[in-house]
């Protein structure tokens, strides 16, 4: 079976430290966001207005004091108090419409990555799908692109509020009294470390929870999908799964306690300072007020600046916290894109070349030109297979179970392509055409075809989506399944359940025989069930194969002796090499490999059944 052989790729759990921040990088970001520049401009304004309209109630504050109050002035009271109202009003206004503008441009950056990497993703040869976990890409589609989405909307856009907010805020405690603005900024520096470096263990747990996310959601996948719980059912393994369920579950639990409680001293700490940090500025203005007072001095450091004061140092707090631990949300955030740039940047190892031929309708003919190929570079699978298949006719592929028969078939429709030597169609290099000629000329049926989760009808159009009512119904009578399909209350729109599993095995691969009817490709390969079915069964199987086969240039691993008698030629595939080829008569004769086979797999197995009497 194609691609049945796989090798495990274990979700990579202790990935790189962050690489260092590199311009190419940040470019690379960037042309994300330039499509929506403009939007982008309208957020920093914005921001940067709503930054300014905090910093004015405390300065309403102190001309209520010092102005409005201190010289009597109802008036002017009103309205300041107005002003009150207003602004936090207006701020609250402007910021409904950047947390908009801000989620728009978050979410189009994530729509325009989420394509691009599905589309990556697409075009990855075989040899990608069989070495990754599908768990790992799932997470990749859906968690680390989703993580881009806060990273737009939390980590760059609060940086560029938190300038704005400190700078403002500074500026306007410098206007106010540039020493004491310059005391409270003098103590700052203790805090910077252990900040950062709480931060940093944050990020660190952060990190670790999202692979063991990743990695409990791999594990439901594998073990609750359909193939899966069938697995774990037949082998009675529930407890075991269950349990390791738990232990994953358990360490996830472990590190999000650890996570909630890591700095909770250290921001008490932090808290208790800039909660208690007016006290210092009320002892030392209320003095300096006291005095400039009694000194009717014309700079008088007021009661009311005090009030300001001590209000613009509180808005600090939140701001200045988090501009301490910004650089390890950036990394975190580039670590992201790096992750997903990885995925972006992925060569397929089968690809289409520049000025590929298009080939409109191929005659048929396939060959092999002393293909070698391996999976991996130490260990070759085919060794110089060489054979030519005439337009219209059959070649069988018999041989002991790991000779390289389905890897044969795989090559024929380019699923990888050979080391040396050339797989050719109609004498053309295979590489030499386009992707899409060599999908609509070869055909595959294989042992176990995979059905979508979706409706009869939806299953067969996918060989052909424009085909008509009549097309599809007629496909389906060549496949012997027309009158079962119809027999369904559902009949053509029945759902056929995950994988399919809602079908019987003869009645799966008579769909997608169907199917391959419908697509009707020039040249088809085709993996026989080794399983046996019932003989009603099989009658129907090998009908629909007769018409499917019918006219088509065929490769078949063959498992029926109907099959081997029907071909060509039949080539016996051992260790990579073709060790005999020729009809079936003349390779019996010669009481090699084949005839044991012969007796072994077609006769003594009880398939003589099959055999035309
Ligand atoms: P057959 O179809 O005759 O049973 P295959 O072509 O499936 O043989 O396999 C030939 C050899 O290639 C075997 O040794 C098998 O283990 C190896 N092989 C098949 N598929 C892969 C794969 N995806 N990665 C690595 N090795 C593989």
């Amino acid at each position: 079976m194609i691609g049945h052989h796989w090798m495990r790729g274990d979700l990579d759990l202790d990935r790189k430290p962050a690489k260092p921040v590199t311009r190419a990088m940040l470019r690379r970001v960037g042309r994300y966001f330039r499509p929506y520049w403009k939007q982008t401009a309208v957020v920093v304004l914005t921001l940067a207005v709503t930054a300014g309209l905090g910093v004015v109630p405390p300065f309403l504050a102190k001309a209520v004091i010092d102005q409005a109050i201190a010289r009597g002035e109802g008036g002017l009271l009103n309205l300041l108090v107005i002003a009150m109202v207003v602004v936090p009003i207006a701020g609250g206004l402007i910021g409904v419409g950047t947390t908009y503008l801000n989620a728009s441009i978050g979410q189009r950056v994530m729509f325009d990555l989420r394509n691009e990497l599905y589309a990556s993703l697409r075009r990855q040869g075989m040899r990608f799908f069989t070495h990754t976990k599908a768990g790992e890409l799932v997470s990749r589609v859906n968690n680390d692109v989703s993580g881009i989405e806060t990273v737009v909307t939390g980590t760059i856009a609060g940086l560029v509020q938190n300038t704005f907010v400190v700078s403002w805020t500074l500026g306007m405690m410098f206007s106010l009294d540039w020493k004491l603005t310059a005391l409270s900024l003098a103590i700052l520096p203790l805090f910077v470390y252990p900040t950062r470096r709480v931060g940093r263990i944050r990020r660190d747990l952060a990190r670790r929870r999202q692979q063991r996310v990743a990695r409990m959601s791999s594990l439901v996948e594998e073990t609750l999908g359909v193939s899966g719980a069938l697995l774990v059912k037949t082998f009675g393994r529930d407890r075991y799964e269950i349990d390791r369920f738990s232990d994953e579950n358990r360490q996830l639990m472990g590190i999000q306690i650890r996570e909630s409680m890591v700095g909770r001293w250290f921001f008490m700490i932090i808290q208790v300072f800039w909660s208690a940090a007016p006290a210092l500025v009320w002892f030392y203005g209320g003095h300096r007020a006291i005095s400039d007072a009694a000194s009717e001095a014309s700079n008088a450091f007021t009661v009311g600046s005090v009030v300001a004061f001590t209000a613009l140092q509180t808005r600090m707090f939140m701001p200045v916290n988090q501009l301490l631990t910004v650089h390890v949300d950036v990394q975190a955030a580039l670590a992201l894109f790096e992750r997903i740039f990885e995925y972006l940047d992925l060569v397929p190892d089968v690809r289409e070349r520049p000025g590929a031929i298009p080939l409109a309708r191929a005659e048929g003919r396939v060959a092999f030109d002393r293909v070698s190929f391996a999976y991996r570079e130490d260990s070759p699978v085919l060794h110089g297979v060489s054979f030519e298949v005439p337009p219209g006719r059959m070649t069988a592929l018999v041989g002991p179970s790991g000779g390289g028969k389905s890897t044969i078939a795989a090559l024929v429709s380019r699923l990888y392509d050979p080391d040396s030597g050339a797989v050719t169609l109609d004498r053309r290099d295979l590489r030499d055409l386009t992707l899409e000629s060599v999908a609509s000329a070869v055909g595959v049926v294989s042992q176990d075809p995979f059905l979508f989760h979706a409706s009869i009808r939806d299953n067969l159009l996918y060989a052909r989506p424009g085909a008509s009512d009549a097309d599809v119904v007629a496909a389906a009578r060549a496949a012997q399944i027309h009158e079962f399909v119809a027999g369904l209350p559902d009949g053509y729109e029945t759902l056929v359940g995950e994988r399919g599993y809602r079908l019987s095995g003869g009645e799966k691969q008579r769909v997608a025989i169907a199917r391959a009817i419908l697509k009707d490709p020039r040249v088809l390969v085709l993996d026989e069930a080794t399983s046996a079915l019932d003989s009603r069964a099989e009658r129907l199987i090998q009908r629909a194969l007769a018409e499917l086969l019918r006219g088509r240039t065929a490769i078949v691993i063959a498992h029926r002796l109907s099959t081997v008698l029907a071909a060509g030629e039949i080539l016996v595939v051992d260790g990579g090499r073709i060790v005999e080829r020729g009809p079936h008569e003349k390779l019996l004769a010669r009481g090699e490999l084949y005839s044991r086979l012969y007796r072994e797999q077609f006769s003594a197995a009880g398939r003589l059944a099959d055999a035309p009497s």
